[in-house]
C-alpha cells in the first residue's frame, strides 16, 4: 500500500470503481476514459511502482497477470475478436498511474 496511490486507494475501496474480478492478488476494472469498446485494468494488489520494480520473487504475479488476461478476454468476448495487452512503463513510456497494470484493450470488432 502506498498512501497517495490511486490504484492502492481503489483496491482498498476509498474510491469508488466497480470490480470485474477480484481475488486475493488481483483486481480488474474499466479504465475510466477508454481507448476502445473493451478496456480493461488489470492491476495486482500488491503495490509495485512499474515493469522496472518487479522483483524476481513476484514473477508469480507477472504469470498470474496473463493467465487472467486470457480469462477476461474470453469473458468480455473478445478473445477470438483479438485484443492488445500493454505495459506503458514510466513516464516516457506513458505510464500516469504509477501502480503496475496491465492494459486489455479490443472488442473493435466482433
Ligand atoms: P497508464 O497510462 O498506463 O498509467 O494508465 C493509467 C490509466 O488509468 C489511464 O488509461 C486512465 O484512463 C486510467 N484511470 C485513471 N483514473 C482511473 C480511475 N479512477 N478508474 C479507472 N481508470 C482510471
Ligand atoms: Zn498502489
Amino acid at each position: 500500500m502506498s498512501g497517495d496511490c490511486l490504484f492502492c486507494k481503489i483496491i482498498n475501496r476509498e474510491v469508488p470503481s466497480e470490480f470485474l474480478y477480484e481475488d486475493d492478488d488481483f483486481v480488474v476494472f474499466r479504465d475510466i476514459n477508454p481507448a476502445a469498446p473493451v478496456h480493461l485494468l488489470l492491476v495486482p494488489k500488491k503495490h509495485i511502482r512499474s515493469m522496472n520494480d518487479f522483483k524476481n520473487e513476484d514473477s508469480a504475479i507477472i504469470s498470474g497477470l496473463f493467465v487472467l488476461a486470457r480469462e477476461m478476454a474470453r469473458q468480455q468476448g473478445v478473445d477470438k475478436s483479438g485484443y492488445k495487452l500493454l505495459f506503458n512503463v514510466e513516464k516516457g513510456g506513458g505510464q500516469v498511474i504509477f501502480h503496475i497494470h496491465l492494459h486489455l484493450i479490443g472488442g473493435w470488432e466482433k
